[in-house]
């Protein structure tokens, strides 16, 4: 039995027309040894040479044209010379994660070989956990506004949003995530020492949650330390759940406390798949090295491995991420930003030829 999935491919800006097509390669070569069956649409929307020629960064009808995919691999948006980043994120990517209803943001921190870490002594294996943001309420709600401007007594206001529904949703998440892995432990970002009512609420929901789990070992850390924990004992973790405001910060951490910027994946989950889900770097489009052939496709092929994982092909996503390891102990094969010299097709291709 053969399975398919449809997977809309929107290569965007910059770097993102270098390294998707190495992402596609390799998820070609990995659908073949697996027996699963790609069909692949390609779209020139969802970026500024669209918004150039168009006016807009999407079609009218863009939710009609993707939104029965199974997924979407998503290169880079942003092109600032020509379109302001404000214009070309809020006109494609995060309409995807609204109206896709994608409430999970999902970023694996795991230090690969041959990826220099910043934190001294770490080897590979001693770094490995995801965390997972809430990403469509708590403190980026836009409730709120300014009193009496222009005035001595002036003051601004901005409420924090967190609904039993949205928490436990994320949480639910979480700890389905922490109980399919071997350490099987979730750790909680709170910050209830000092923020009274939302954050006691959100350690509430949590220890709720938890009595359905009994399997998963859990606790909880106020942002503070936890942060520090990151850079000072990173084995401790295996899955981090925070709100939105808290996962923001932890994401970027995460993935800076296990190397660079070229290799870092990223996903922003609709778990029901009732909508797509979207797969891309947590690189931008790189307008600085765009056009040279020379950006490190790593994270756009480890997304299209998070990709595969949550379309239920867990063993070809691990065999793509086995190959990445593979050439990443080379160091001939690694990108320049890794201190190699292959170019972006040549890594993509070992990849590919790996699997
Ligand atoms: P965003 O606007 O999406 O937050 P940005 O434009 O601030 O992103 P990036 O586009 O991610 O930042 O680039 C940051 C730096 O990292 C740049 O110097 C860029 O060249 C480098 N970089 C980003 N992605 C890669 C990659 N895949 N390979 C090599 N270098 C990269
Ligand atoms: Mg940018």
């Amino acid at each position: 039995m053969t399975r398919t999935y449809r997977v809309a491919v929107i290569p965007g800006d910059g770097i993102g027309k270098e390294v998707v097509p190495e992402g596609v390669r390799v998820l070609e070569k990995v659908a073949k040894r697996h027996g699963i069956t790609l069909k692949l649409d390609w779209y020139d929307f969802s970026s500024c040479d669209y918004y150039l020629k168009h006016g807009r960064m999407m079609p009218e009808d863009w939710k009609a044209q993707i939104g029965g995919h199974d997924a979407i691999f998503f290169g880079a948006v942003g092109w600032p010379k020509a379109v302001p980043d404000h214009v070309s994120l809020w006109g494609s990517l995060l309409l995807f994660r609204r109206d896709f209803d994608q409430y999970v943001n999902l970023r694996p921190v795991k230090l690969l070989p041959g990826v220099p870490c910043p934190l001294a002594g770490r080897q590979p294996g001693d770094i490995d956990f995801m965390v997972v943001r809430e990403n469509t309420e708590g403190e980026y709600s836009s409730i709120g506004g300014k009193m009496f401007p222009g005035t001595e007594r002036e003051f601004v206001v901005q409420e924090t949003v967190m609904t039993r529904t949205g928490i436990d949703r994320v949480l639910k998440y979480a700890f389905e995530l922490a109980r399919k892995r071997p350490k099987r432990h979730l750790t909680s970002a709170t910050k209830s020492n000092g923020i009274s009512i939302t954050m006691p609420y959100w350690d509430e929901r949590v220890e709720e949650m938890a009595k359905a789990y009994p399997d998963v070992r859990w606790d909880k850390y106020h942002i503070d330390i936890l942060t520090a924990n990151f850079v000072l004992h990173p084995d401790w973790f295996d899955v981090v759940v925070g709100s939105n405001l808290f996962g923001d910060i932890l994401s970027d951490l995460g993935p800076a406390c296990a190397g660079t910027i070229g290799i870092a994946a990223a996903a922003n989950i609709n778990p029901e798949r009732t909508w797509p889900s979207v797969f891309e770097p947590v690189h931008g489009s790189a307008p600085d090295i765009a056009g040279q052939g020379i950006a490190n496709p790593i994270g756009q092929i480890w997304s299209g491995a998070m990709m595969l994982d949550h379309l239920g092909e867990g063993e070809a996503a691990a065999a793509v991420l086995k190959a990445i390891e593979t050439v990443l102990a080379e160091k001939t094969l690694r990108t320049r930003d890794l201190g190699g010299n292959a170019d972006t097709v040549a890594c993509g291709k070992a990849i590919a030829e790996m699997i």
